[in-house]
């Protein structure tokens, strides 16, 4: 079988608090292979954009990567130096970050952003950077002509938008999504996320989409990967997810969201809080919160999930 485009192999990463290290991602393994779309879900709190950042190494402080391996392309990104980083960067790996206003620079027109990076990274001329600028924003949707607006001067969608056509300017294989469309209405959402799909299979560029909308996520991803207290709980293709997760803790999160085809159904929410990560429970780190916690989870994995394999 061919090389996955990623893969993560016991990924640790720890803030460095005053009240000692909090175990942000604790022992995280996964592969992703070319083209696939994988999403990430889990409460509040649970590592999902620490990953994000873990992967980039763009990490801010103080949290640091204690442990563990991420291949791309065949290359441990974590013992790459900074330069060689640099060409992974955006080119290879780029992200496109919850607030498209926290990514865009709010003096640079949207066409100066653009072609600042693609020229920082490309050999191209003035009017080639200009003209490609022009053709990314009309690959998501946006007219030309709003080359010369400023971040303020757009929309949220249109800005978000610009955020997914900046990170799309390399031709990267793996494209992160943190969040992308949480503070956009739903229609926009909708449009922002077919059209980025849409682009995915024409481009060919594997995606990690991190979201708190799981019914979106279901629909959309071709894994998911459920992320609690630091730890990757439960990963399997979305449709077998749906029909029978296996894990306690995604099965509280699927019927907390209401199904995207069934009736809609009350939002039950999972009773209680994730532990804090100062502290984290032994054993089956849900098993406080778990209606079918049995005295083995407080020691270990939960008998019924080991029984699995
Ligand atoms: P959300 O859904 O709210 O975005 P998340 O899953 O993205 O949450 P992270 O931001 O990855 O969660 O945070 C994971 C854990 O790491 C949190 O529980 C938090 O306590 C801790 N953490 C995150 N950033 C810092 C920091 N700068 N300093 C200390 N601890 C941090
Ligand atoms: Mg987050």
């Amino acid at each position: 079988m061919a090389e996955p485009l990623l893969s993560v192999r016991g990924l640790c990463v720890d803030y460095l608090g005053p009240q000692g290290p909090v175990r942000a991602l604790d022992g995280v393994s996964f592969e992703l292979r070319a083209g696939e779309v994988l999403g990430v879900a889990g409460e509040s709190g649970s590592g999902k954009s620490t990953l994000a950042q873990a992967l980039l190494r763009i990490l801010p402080a103080p949290g640091v990567i204690t442990g563990g391996e991420v291949r791309f392309e065949g290359r441990d990104l974590l013992r790459l130096d900074e330069a060689a980083l640099r060409e992974v960067r955006w080119q290879r790996i780029s992200m496109v970050f919850q607030s498209a206003m926290d990514s865009l620079n709010p003096v640079l027109t949207v066409g100066a952003q653009l072609a600042d990076t693609l020229r920082a990274h490309r050999r191209v001329s003035g009017r080639e950077a200009r003209q490609r600028s022009a053709a990314l924003l009309e690959l998501v949707g946006i007219p030309a002509d709003r080359l010369g607006a400023f971040p303020h001067q757009l929309s949220g969608g249109m800005r978000q938008r610009v955020g997914i056509a900046v990170a799309l300017a390399l031709e990267p294989r793996l494209v992160i999504l943190d969040e992308p469309t949480t503070a956009l209405d739903v229609i926009v959402e909708r449009e922002i996320l077919q059209r980025l799909l849409e682009l995915r299979r024409r481009l060919g560029f594997a995606v990690v989409f991190i979201t708190h909308d799981l019914a979106r996520m279901l629909q959309i991803s071709d894994r998911v990967a459920v992320f609690y207290a630091a730890q990757l709980v439960e990963l399997g293709p979305a449709a077998a997810l749906r029909a029978e997760a296996r894990h306690p803790y995604t099965r509280a999160l699927l019927s907390a969201f209401p199904s995207v085809h069934g009736p809609p159904g009350e939002r039950t929410g999972i009773p209680g809080a994730p532990p804090s990560l100062l502290h984290p429970p032994d054993g089956c780190r849900f098993h406080p919160r778990c209606p079918l916690a049995e005295d083995a989870c407080r020691s270990g994995e939960p008998p019924r999930l080991a029984a699995l394999g």
